[in-house]
């Protein structure tokens, strides 16, 4: 049970979040607002008396999340890179012309190439980056459900190899 559940007697039919079945209007129930929703009282009993399994969820959890970062990171990393080259490479160009100087085909190139970067990392950046804001949600949501900082990432790893998950 997490901090958040409250017991309520069920005012709509629904369905139990840990073993999908039906939740009847009037059932005592266990209930926990945004998002994680109903479940039956003697089905949270049990998940709570199975420690390993939620320490197994973080894991897997944990897992998810850095395959997630793993993915989107160099990506993003690929954007800002080449904004930051394409900011310099525009910046140059504006000087050249105020000056009156010549426009050199390696400025126009450098430009150039910088475009084609950002058109190919910034839909995979974007592409990418609802699945890792999701994991990451997640990973955080049960990070403090283990009262763990969330920066604390080497806490939840630790308790995840002790435990040999
Ligand atoms: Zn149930």
């Amino acid at each position: 049970m997490t901090e958040k559940q409250q017991k309520i007697v069920s005012k709509y039919a629904g369905r139990c979040h840990l073993c999908h079945g039906d939740i009847p209007v009037g059932a005592e129930i266990w209930w926990e607002p945004g998002g994680y929703g109903a479940t039956h009282i003697e089905c949270q009993s049990k998940e709570d008396a199975r420690p390993w399994d939620r320490i197994r969820k973080l894991a897997v959890a944990m897992r998810e999340f850095g395959a997630a970062y793993d993915r989107y990171h160099p990506v993003r990393h690929e954007c800002e890179a080449a904004q930051v080259s394409l900011d310099s490479n525009e910046r140059h160009l504006v000087g050249l012309t105020e000056n009156g100087q010549k426009v050199d085909d390696h400025t126009i190139q450098s430009i150039q190439r910088d475009r084609d970067r950002l058109a190919v990392a910034q839909p995979e950046a974007d592409r990418l980056q609802p699945e890792y804001d999701r994991l990451k949600a997640e990973l955080q949501a049960l990070l403090a459900e283990y009262k763990l900082d969330p920066k604390d990432e080497d806490a939840a790893r630790r308790i995840a190899w002790e435990k040999e998950v």
